[in-house]
């Protein structure tokens, strides 16, 4: 199980404290009076799971974990779910092992958060925290695609748990009608870079497999598959595996879409299409502009994910802006190391490092699978100079591999059991 070493989170935590301007002892000498620190943790997927499990393992807060959901699925290897390789379960767990680390779990959905009064609130509670952490993910920007909001059950986005569904309906319909599918990817940031790039080719396989009729146009805003340093390995894959299968249109806008005539205009011109999944722009949910965080993602300094807007409010994986990649690994190891934040800030262990220190930040590992048992592996490490923008380097294969399929099921299983037991 990688997640961030204790070592690492050492020097991070000393990096921290050589932050002044982010300092969080602040909030430690406004703790409410109670024995026990509260931390309320918004969103169970793999942000909050990382926070809550690490603060659960420490017993010296109470936590209290909100996500509407009754369990936990997976983004992350889904695409096995979406075209056909496997059941949705397999990507699903239960909340079971979280409950049993006595963490009060509220099955409902944070609609508000009163910064001043130091409380969430949810349609039928409000409740208070000395600590926040918001893992609340992404919203789609439907407004950037005139057409969309009104199609909307036709066109499934798919980039959140539990809405794979969706776009497996529409993939299983085309893989046995054939036709066009139209599958968009947007410019970044948005979650997961690589996903759609996977996703096209997966779907490309199962055409192959079952002799579909059609072709699947993948119209990119972007000039090559994103991050850049993946765009070798997906485009020797799209045009080397998936000739017949893809059109690739790259630097082509999505501009607006009419689900009636099932027509989707964009700058390189319009394209007709029996089916489609529309991955649109990306940003942090509402709550998190309403609550004054931020504008289309969260302002937090690094290397803390604390809040610049409020200090008790930590914002980790999609939800915040850094130039971190949106990744599941990186959201759970940032969720680990608020929680250790928050634990040396209540017990005082705090210590100062000097600064210009180099501080590592939570690792990221992305997989993107082209065949059922091919996959690139994306390594992504990353630090920060107090004051400095973090430096980010990538590590690719370069070429699908047999390795990394088997490596993308071991880590899933092992991140799905450090999450939820
Ligand atoms: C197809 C695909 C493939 C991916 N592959 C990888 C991969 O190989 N490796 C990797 O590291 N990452 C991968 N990712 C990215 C990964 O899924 C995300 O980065 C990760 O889910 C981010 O975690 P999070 O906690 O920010 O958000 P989420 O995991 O989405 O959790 C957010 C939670 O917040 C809850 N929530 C939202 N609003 C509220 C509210 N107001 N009140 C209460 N709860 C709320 C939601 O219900 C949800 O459960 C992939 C993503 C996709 C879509």
């Amino acid at each position: 199980m990688k997640g961030v070493s204790s070592n690492k989170r050492r020097t991070l935590l000393k990096g921290m404290a050589a932050a002044g301007a982010v300092s969080v002892m602040g909030c430690a000498s406004q703790l409410a009076s109670s024995s026990r620190p509260r931390v309320v943790v918004v969103g169970g997927g793999w942000g909050g799971l990382g926070a809550v499990r690490a603060l659960a393992a420490a017993g010296k807060v109470d936590i209290t974990l909100i996500e509407p959901n009754d369990g936990f699925m997976s983004c992350p290897l889904s695409i096995l779910y979406i075209t056909g390789y496997a059941q949705a379960g397999d990507f699903q767990r239960g909340y079971g092992g979280v409950d049993a680390l006595g963490v009060r779990r509220v099955k409902d959905r944070v609609l508000d958060i009163d910064r001043a009064g130091r409380t969430v609130k949810t349609a039928g509670q409000s409740i208070p925290y000395d600590f926040l952490v918001l893992s609340t993910g992404v919203e789609y920007m439907e407004e950037t695609l005139p057409g969309y909001a009104e199609a909307r059950e036709l066109l499934p986005v798919g980039f959140r748990a539990f809405e794979q569904a969706a776009v497996q309906r529409q993939v299983s319909a085309f893989i046995e009608r054939g036709g066009n599918f139209v599958l968009t990817v947007p410019k970044p940031p948005y979650r997961c870079p690589p996903a759609p790039y996977e996703r096209a080719c997966m779907i490309a396989h199962r055409m192959k497999e079952k002799g579909t009729k059609g072709k699947l146009i993948v119209v990119d805003a972007n000039k090559s598959p994103m991050p850049p340093p993946l765009a070798k390995p997906f485009v020797t894959a799209m045009k080397e595996m998936y000739g017949n299968q893809i059109e690739y249109v790259t630097e082509a806008e999505a501009k607006s879409i009419d689900g009636g005539r099932k027509v989707l205009a964009t700058s390189k011109g319009d394209i007709a299409f029996n089916h489609a999944n529309i991955i649109l722009p990306m940003r942090a949910p509402g709550l998190i502009r309403k609550a004054g965080l931020g504008e289309r993602f969260a302002a937090v300094e690094l290397p803390t994910f604390q809040s610049k807007a409020d200090k008790s409010i930590f914002v980790i994986g999609d939800s915040q802006g850094s130039p971190l990649p949106k990744s599941g690994h990186i959201a759970f190891g940032a969720g680990q190391q608020v929680a250790e934040q928050i634990l040396a800030t209540i017990n005082g262990s705090y210590k100062e490092a000097g600064l210009g220190d180099e501080v590592p930040l939570p690792t990221a590992i992305c997989w993107g699978k082209v065949t059922t048992s091919l996959a690139v592996m994306i390594n992504v490490t990353s630090s920060i100079s107090v004051g400095d923008p973090p430096r980010i380097k990538f590590e690719v294969d370069p070429a699908a591999n047999a390795t990394a399929s088997k490596g993308a099921a071991d880590w899933g299983r092992d991140m799905w059991n450090a999450m939820l037991g």
